[in-house]
């Protein structure tokens, strides 16, 4: 069975952990643009230094390279029978981008998981994930340049989706198990059912 998913959902709605666990029940590689730029930030690549400030700031790293980023791990062959996207795309343009690059190898997305969690709930959820973590873009103007762009760019791909059928809005709040059944029910009501 392929499964190519979309999660997304604001910073702080949870899309990162319940990736990891879809991503794993469907056997599929879970491709995080963030974690990919965070780790090219500590191993001091070239890429790194060119998006550090960037990310650091709040701001999107420019569409070109993220979509050059993604284009090269999805060719990758662990990703030939799907993948779970975690962080992209978040604007229109990268919508575009992974269009076109889906349909040069003539594949389409199954579904998009869009996690639904209140501004009050992310912000309360990132504010006690730098107390924790301490990342870099969890300070509070950072936090809120994000769920900025978050609203202004990324909710908008919903709509475009939306229209083609694909996305499943799951509510983020509670418990994460409960949250992770809510997501596989949906999976499993377009066919997607977990191999393990
Ligand atoms: P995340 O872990 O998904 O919150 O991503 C952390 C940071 O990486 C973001 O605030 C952006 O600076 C950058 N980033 C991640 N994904 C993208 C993307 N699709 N487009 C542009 N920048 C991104």
């Amino acid at each position: 069975m392929t499964a190519r998913l979309l999660i997304v959902g604001p910073q702080g709605s949870g899309k990162g952990t319940q990736g990891v666990r879809v991503g794993e029940a469907l056997g599929v590689p879970v491709v995080s643009t963030g974690d990919v730029f965070r780790a090219n930030v500590s191993q001091g690549t070239d890429l790194g230094r060119q998006v550090k400030s960037i990310i650091d700031a709040g701001d999107l790293v420019p569409d070109e390279l993220t979509s050059a980023v993604v284009r090269d791990r999805l060719s990758q062959a662990d990703a030939a029978e799907g993948f779970l996207l975690d962080g992209y795309p978040r604007n229109l343009a990268q919508v575009m981008h992974l269009d076109e690059f889906l349909e040069g190898r003539d594949e389409k997305l199954d579904a998009v998981i869009a996690l639904v969690v209140p501004r009050e709930e992310s912000l309360a959820r990132l504010t006690a994930r730098a107390t924790e973590q301490g990342r870099a873009d969890d300070t509070e103007e950072a936090i809120a340049t994000r769920l900025g762009i978050y609203e202004r760019e990324t909710a908008p791909i919903l709509s475009v989706y939306g229209t083609r059928g694909i996305v499943d809005e799951i509510d983020g709040v509670g418990g994460l198990d409960e949250i992770t059944a809510r997501i596989f029910a949906a999976l499993e009501a377009r066919g997607l059912r977990p191999a393990r």
